[in-house]
């Protein structure tokens, strides 16, 4: 039996910065949904062109859709054998059903980065990417109290919900996370 985690948390939290020093020390798989869809993009394959339009407009791609391509990645090889971190995902109701199906008991922690909207928005409009326009940004945020909040309750629900403090410098958040992680799991 491997072990999964999530970690979950407003766009702009520092969730992706954080699920690549926990993946590296950890020795599981990253998996980021949003990195996936970016290099999809980049390829220019058909899902990649039926994402970019969401992306860029700051819209959640159908869960049928990103259900599909975790399912595909949660089969492989690397996970089975190491476990998995997934970042971005699940973002609905809808995905994290699907999670419990894909990963059964495998799923032992979810994070909860905790950033307040006005501090992301700030780090956001810094940071610059390609898709953090004002409107997308907004538009993120507004989906994700909507439909990712909902989440919390749901991993509360499940015994798994851990809440982190996402205030702070990289490492002293990184630390809070491997207390917290040691404490669940190992
Ligand atoms: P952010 O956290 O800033 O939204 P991500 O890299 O996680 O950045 O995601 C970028 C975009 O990719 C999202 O705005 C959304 O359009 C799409 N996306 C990523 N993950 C999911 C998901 N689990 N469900 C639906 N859409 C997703």
């Amino acid at each position: 039996m491997t072990f999964g985690m999530v970690i979950l948390g407003r766009q702009g939290s520092g969730k992706g910065t954080q699920a690549v020093h926990i993946a590296e020390q950890y020795e599981v798989i990253h998996i980021s949904t949003g990195d996936m869809l970016r290099a999809a993009v980049k390829e220019g394959t058909e899902l990649g062109i039926q994402a970019k339009g969401l992306m860029d407009a700051g819209e959640l791609v159908p869960d049928s859709v990103i259900n599909g391509i975790v399912q595909e990645r949660l089969q492989k090889e690397d996970v089975s054998r190491s476990g998995f971190l997934l970042d971005g995902y699940p973002r609905t109701v809808g995905q994290a059903i699907e999670l419990r199906n894909l990963a059964n008991d495998d799923l032992k922690l979810a994070i909860n980065l905790e950033v307040s909207i006005e501090e992301v928005t700030e780090r956001m409009i810094s940071r610059g990417r390609e898709d953090d326009t004002e409107e997308a940004i907004a538009r993120r945020l507004e989906l994700y109290e909507a439909e990712t909040a909902p989440l919390l309750e749901w991993f509360t629900e499940e015994g798994i919900l851990c809440r982190i403090d996402g205030l702070g410098s990289e490492t002293e958040v990184y630390a809070r996370i491997v207390e917290a992680i040691e404490d669940k799991i190992l």
